[in-house]
């Protein structure tokens, strides 16, 4: 009989995935001017579509957290490191009357900032806003359009509908003034997603197999009169 650590999949200790499902060939080293800080939901880590870890191994020095609700003093340690002044990806919510209207954009090199990404469903994301006042009390960066020339994000999603790794690249972009230098990160989104793609048709393609199988194995038992 095989023992429970026998049954567990060996899994990438850098992605974090199983290693038939490794991502890490899509790491793309990108430096950005902006520190990136990521704050993940908790229902997000296991979440295969998930772009933020590929997003996280990508941006130099960029830090990856987890949680809900954030101690506060562990937050603002997050927030604040090396002096730098944090900013929040998230769009404007004035209709929102139980969050603050948020400070004025710095005006700050951007090398002196801190972009802050809630990688969390739309509704999630809202909640962690809720639950840390920390956030609630940054200054906000609300996504641009930018010129599809030079940018390839889906035309059709609205700015909430990006994957993290799609809005991190558009605003890090953003605040450089050079919308295109990110490019790189979405040609590695591409690759990830693609291979998400063949994984989930391989994966249904197996258990349509398996289907198969267990049909047969029922037809033989009552062949047998089991
Ligand atoms: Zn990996």
């Amino acid at each position: 009989m095989t023992g429970a650590a026998g049954l567990k999949r060996a899994v990438c200790e850098r992605c974090l995935r199983a290693q038939s499902a490794c991502i890490c060939r899509w790491i793309t080293p990108i430096q950005a001017q902006a520190h990136l800080l990521i704050l993940q939901h908790p229902l997000e880590v296991g979440n295969a579509k998930n772009s933020a870890r590929l997003l996280h191994l990508c941006v130099n020095g960029s830090v990856m957290e987890t949680g809900e609700a954030f101690d506060a003093v562990v937050l603002d340690s997050l927030l604040h490191a090396d002096g730098r002044t944090p900013v929040l990806l998230y769009p404007a919510t004035p209709d929102d009357a139980g969050l603050p209207a948020p400070p004025p954009m710095p005006m700050l090199p951007v090398d002196a900032l801190r972009l802050v990404l809630l990688d969390a469903t739309w509704r999630k994301s809202r909640k962690m806003l809720y639950l840390n006042p920390a956030l609630q009390r940054l200054p906000r960066l609300a996504l641009t359009d930018v010129a599809p020339s030079n940018y390839r994000i889906r035309k059709a999603h609205a700015p909430h509908q990006l994957s993290s790794l799609e809005a991190a690249a558009q605003a890090l972009g953003q605040l450089e003034g050079a919308p295109g230098r990110f490019g790189p990160l979405l040609d590695a989104f591409d690759g990830f997603v693609a291979q998400q793609a063949a994984y989930v048709r391989a994966c249904a393609a197996r258990s349509g197999a398996d289907n198969a199988s267990q049909s047969d194995e029922q037809g033989v038992n009552r062949l047998m009169g089991r």
